[in-house]
């Protein structure tokens, strides 16, 4: 039995139907009778849900399956090309916009960099240019997800002020993007949408609780607890970014010292080997440091390291042990199944993984810990937008009684561009 069923009403009707939703996509075409034996689910349960999704056309019957006697069961399949979505990746540096299938399969995307022009008016011309892109109008958009950094207002939909993007403030995402598109809209934190990127299209099963980490410029967190997103109180939960791991460490982009975005993340990996250049370190970075501090990308410091070079490896390599040290406080706090890493830093330097997996299984208390699985985000640098598309998705499939199927209406834009 799963460990979900314990929740009542309306919740466990949504949390069935996301099962069997998950079910036929990974496994159609199915029978309900197979439905209903996979998930441990009543066969009038299983048709209830079953007759829903084919009224809402994300499903739909494509033959028979071999009969056990009596009338041969229908077989039921995704209606993949029946609708699309908006994703909208919100990152430090770069947005992003793509159109996405029930499959997880980018049709179509666009980015722009977020300098120029204030953050709400970029978002709008990355999707603005992604939907006067589109060929083929048949295909209905069933509406917007947004990843972002956090903290973020997820009821309201609405980005707070996130430390790493100067003079982003209180910007009403979803409100904006609803009145000008016409789209139901839903705003989630970066690390909560990869984390349901991982459970909605991912290795993950419904059953399994994820600890995601996002390492990238800055370093984030996400929970799946039960197939939710753990919000917490004012949706601070899953925070590890600014877990305090040195009681006289570096400031953190927050106002704290020593917080794990301080020791482990992008930012705190090239600050490190300034630092080290500064005290005279050599290293095959320090050329590039002396034309121009701002060329220090993450990008490069990982190509040094994977070139031998020993600073860069010696720094990437005592981020990864100050991240394992942060998973292990989450390990034993919450005890996840599977901690996946997502974003540049472990995308483009995977060894990190390892080093925070060996730290962290010996700094943990469970012995039960040594199972927890540790792996890296299946979907690489696409992790947010893909986690976009599940959390619109996921939004769709609970509440398919709201404005599911709106069609963009190229009316509405051109007119609505203020
Ligand atoms: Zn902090």
């Amino acid at each position: 039995m799963s460990k979900v069923k314990n929740l009542q009403g309306e919740g466990v009707r949504q949390l069935n139907r996301s099962y069997i939703l998950k079910q036929i996509r990974e496994q159609g075409p199915i029978t309900k009778i197979a439905l209903a034996n996979y998930l441990s689910l009543t066969f009038a349960a299983v048709s209830n849900i079953v007759a829903d999704l084919v009224k809402l056309n994300v499903i739909k019957e494509v033959g028979y399956g071999e009969s056990e006697g009596g009338r041969p069961p229908v077989l039921y399949d995704m209606n993949w090309n029946s609708i699309h979505v908006i994703a909208v990746d919100i990152g430090v540096e770069h947005i992003s916009a793509a159109e996405i299938d029930l499959k997880a399969r980018v049709i179509e995307e666009t980015t722009v960099d977020t300098q120029g022009a204030p953050l709400i008016e970029r978002v709008y011309t990355v999707i603005d240019q992604l939907l006067e892109r589109r060929t083929n109008d048949s295909v209905k958009i069933a509406g917007i997800g947004v990843s972002a950094p956090g903290p973020i207002d997820a009821r309201d939909g609405r980005m707070l002020t996130p430390p790493n993007m100067e003079g982003v403030s209180n910007i009403d995402i979803k409100y904006l993007l609803e009145d000008r598109y016409g789209l139901t809209t839903v705003l989630e934190k970066d690390a909560n949408a990869s984390a349901l990127a991982e459970q909605w299209f991912g290795h993950v099963t419904t059953d399994e609780d994820i600890l995601y980490i996002f390492n990238d410029v800055g370093l984030g967190g996400g929970l799946i607890i039960n197939a939710r997103v753990h919000r917490g109180f004012g949706n601070g939960a899953g925070e590890i970014g600014h877990m305090a791991i040195d009681i006289d460490g570096p400031r953190c982009n927050c106002g704290n010292f020593g917080c794990l975005e301080a020791l482990s993340s992008g930012i705190a990996i090239q600050r490190r080997v300034k630092e080290e250049i500064r005290r005279g370190y050599p290293t095959t970075l320090e050329e590039a440091f002396v034309r121009n501090e701002k060329a220090l990308t993450i990008d490069l410091i990982i190509n040094h390291a994977k070139q031998g070079d020993q600073l860069a490896k010696h720094i990437l390599d005592e981020a990864g042990r100050y991240l394992g040290l942060g998973v292990a406080n989450a390990i034993n706090l919450f005890a996840p199944d599977q901690v996946i890493f997502g974003g540049s830093v472990t995308v483009l330097y995977p060894e990190m993984i390892k080093i925070a997996e060996h730290v962290a299984k010996q700094r943990t208390f469970s012995p039960f810990s040594e199972r927890i699985t540790f792996a890296q985000s299946k979907f690489h640098k696409q992790s947010n937008l893909v986690g976009a598309a599940a959390v619109i998705q996921q939004r769709l499939f609970d509440y398919p009684e709201g404005a599911f199927f709106l069609k963009v209406d190229r009316v509405v834009l051109s007119t609505s561009v203020h």
